[in-house]
C-alpha cells in the first residue's frame, strides 16, 4: 500500500525534522514547502567573502539534547569545541560580569538581594520540570525565589530587553527554564573554521537527500484547501497545487491562520516577537572581551552586543572582529522594524559609541530583519496542541509549542520529530527517534 502524502510547510529546523522522521520510518511521499531559497529558516546563514554568519547570534546549548542528538547524527558532534564565555551587563555607562567576584561585589545591589540571586540561580540551574509554574509569573518566582530587588536590579530589566514586558506579565515557567539552560553560566558550543548553524543545516539537509524527501525551495504555501475537517491540497504560489493526505504545519501560527483564510481564535494567543539584527566586520579591537552584553541602559536601541569571534575566534577571516548588534523588537509592526538599513545601523553605532566610547568603523555590514521569531510567553501561555484542534489531518511543529522550554535549534529538532512521531502512530508507522533524543547524553564537552 503506498504511504500518505505529506507535505510539510515550512523548512525550518522543524520542518526538516519532521520529514526525517517520517522518511526515515520508510514514507516515500513526503514534501516540504519552503518560501526560503535554502533550507534553515532562522538558523540559516548568509556568505561574505566566502566565510558564512548565522542570521544573528547562535550558540550550543549543552542541555539542548534535540541540538546534540542530531549534531551527532550527522557527523558534526565531534569537532564542536565548548567556550566558557563572559557575559555582561552593561547599566548607566558600567559593565558588569556578573560571573567575575570583584564585578558582582560591585553592581547596584543589595549583599542581601546577592546572596538571594545565588540562591535563585542555584535552584533554577537543578529544576528541569517547570510545570508548576505554568500559570505563576516571572516576577512570582523571582520574588519568591530571590526577592522583590534581585527582579528590580536584574530581571526586570531582562524581560524588558526580551519581550518589552516586566516580569510580572512574563511566564515565571518559561524564565526557570530559561536559567535552568544555563545560558550566561555554563560553556557554550561553535565549531571551529566555520558557523555551526550551516553545518546542521546543510548536515540535515543530507539525511533528507539520502531519505528521498522532495524539497520545493523558494516556493511559499499561498493557501490550503479544506474539506470539511481536512486540508487535502496545498496551493503554491508557483502555480501548482499539492494534493495532501497529511500535513505537518511548522509555519509561524500567524502564517497558518492567514494560509486558512479563516479565523481561528484558538492561535490567537500566539503573538510573535520579532527581531533586527546586524553583523558588523571590523578590524577594530574591542575591549573588554565579552561574547554577550545585555544593554540593559535605556538610553540604547540596541538589546544585545554579542562579539561572534569571542566565542568562536575562527568565526570570518582571521584577525576580524565580528559583532552581531540586535533588538528584540515586540512585534514586525513595529516602526523599528521598518527602518531602513541605514536608520539601522546608524542607531547601532551611535550604541556602540555611548558603550565603547569610540567610533566603530566596520569594512562590512548586513542587517537582517526576522519577522517571526518566537512568542511572546506571557504568563498562562498555552501550546497550541499536536494535532491541529479544527483539522485532523493536520499535525503542529514549531517553537510556539515548546513552552516553557527556550525557543532553540535543538527544541524546534524535537519539536519536528514528536510531530512525525505521531503522525506514523496515527497512521501504523513508528518511530524510535524521540526516545533516543530523550536518553540522549553529551559525553565530554572538549574545550575550545
Ligand atoms: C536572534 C536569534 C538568536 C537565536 N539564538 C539561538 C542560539 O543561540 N542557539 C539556538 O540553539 N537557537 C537559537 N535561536 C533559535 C533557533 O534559530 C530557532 O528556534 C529555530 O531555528 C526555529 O526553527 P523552526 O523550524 O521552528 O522555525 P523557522 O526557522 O522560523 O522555520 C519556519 C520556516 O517556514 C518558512 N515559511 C514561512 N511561511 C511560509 C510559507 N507561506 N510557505 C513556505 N514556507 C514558509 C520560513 O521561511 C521558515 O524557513 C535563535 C534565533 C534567533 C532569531
Amino acid at each position: 500500500m503506498p504511504t500518505p502524502r505529506v507535505v510539510v510547510l515550512g523548512g525550518g529546523l522543524s520542518g526538516m525534522a519532521a520529514a526525517y522522521t517520517l522518511a526515515r520510518a520508510g514514507w516515500d511521499r513526503v514534501t516540504i514547502v519552503e518560501r526560503g531559497p535554502e533550507l534553515g529558516g532562522l538558523a540559516g546563514s548568509f556568505e561574505t567573502a566566502g566565510h558564512f554568519y548565522p542570521l544573528a547570534y547562535h550558540h550550543i546549548l549543552h542541555r539542548d539534547q534535540g541540538l546534540l542528538f542530531f549534531l551527532e547524527r550527522i557527523g558534526a558532534l565531534a569537532d564542536v569545541r565548548w567556550r566558557k564565555i563572559s557575559m555582561l551587563f552593561q547599566l548607566d555607562g558600567r559593565m558588569f560580569d556578573l560571573a567575575h567576584p570583584v564585578d558582582f561585589l560591585r553592581f547596584p545591589m543589595s549583599l542581601v538581594d546577592k546572596l538571594r540571586f545565588v540562591r535563585l540561580m542555584l535552584r533554577c540551574f537543578g529544576k528541569s520540570d517547570w510545570s508548576e509554574w505554568n500559570e505563576r509569573s516571572a516576577a512570582d518566582l523571582v520574588d519568591t525565589w530571590g526577592g522583590p530587588g534581585v527582579r528590580r536590579a536584574i530581571f526586570d530589566p531582562l524581560t524588558r530587553l526580551k519581550f518589552n514586558l516586566p516580569c510580572d506579565e512574563v511566564s515565571g515557567a518559561w524564565l526557570g527554564a530559561r536559567l535552568h539552560f544555563r545560558e550566561g553560566s555554563a560553556p557554550l558550543g561553535y565549531i571551529p573554521g566555520t558557523n555551526w548553524t550551516k553545518v546542521l543545516c546543510d548536515g540535515v539537509t543530507r539525511l533528507l537527500d539520502d531519505a528521498a524527501v522532495q524539497v520545493r525551495l523558494a516556493t511559499s504555501a499561498l493557501s490550503l484547501v479544506t474539506e470539511d475537517d481536512r486540508v487535502t491540497r496545498v496551493d503554491l504560489d508557483s502555480g501548482e497545487s499539492l494534493e495532501a493526505d497529511l500535513v505537518v504545519s511548522t509555519v509561524p501560527t500567524e502564517v497558518y491562520q492567514q494560509l486558512l483564510a479563516r479565523p481561528r481564535p484558538d492561535l490567537d494567543h500566539v503573538r510573535y516577537t520579532a527581531v533586527v539584527s546586524a553583523i558588523f566586520a571590523t578590524k577594530q579591537r574591542v575591549t573588554p572581551t565579552f561574547y554577550w552584553m545585555n544593554l540593559a541602559s535605556r538610553d540604547c536601541t540596541a538589546c544585545g552586543i554579542f562579539m561572534l569571534n569571542a566565542l568562536n575566534p575562527t568565526i570570518g577571516a582571521p584577525g576580524d572582529t565580528c559583532l552581531n548588534i540586535m533588538t528584540h523588537v515586540p512585534s514586525r509592526h513595529d516602526a523599528f522594524f521598518h527602518q531602513s538599513d541605514d536608520e539601522i545601523l546608524a542607531g547601532y553605532r551611535a550604541d556602540f559609541r555611548r558603550v565603547f566610547d569610540f567610533e566603530l568603523e566596520p569594512f562590512w555590514t548586513q542587517v537582517n530583519r526576522l519577522g517571526m521569531y518566537a512568542p511572546v510567553f506571557r504568563q498562562g501561555y498555552e501550546n497550541p496542541p499536536l494535532r491541529d484542534a479544527v483539522f485532523r489531518n493536520v499535525y503542529c511543529a514549531g517553537n510556539y509549542r515548546t513552552f516553557p522550554s527556550i525557543a532553540s535549534t535543538g527544541t524546534g529538532l524535537a519539536s519536528g520529530v514528536e510531530a512525525g512521531a505521531a503522525m506514523l502512530a496515527d497512521h501504523g508507522g513508528t518511530t524510535d527517534l524521540p526516545a533516543e533524543i530523550q536518553r540522549y547524553r553529551l559525553a565530554s564537552m572538549p574545550r575550545g
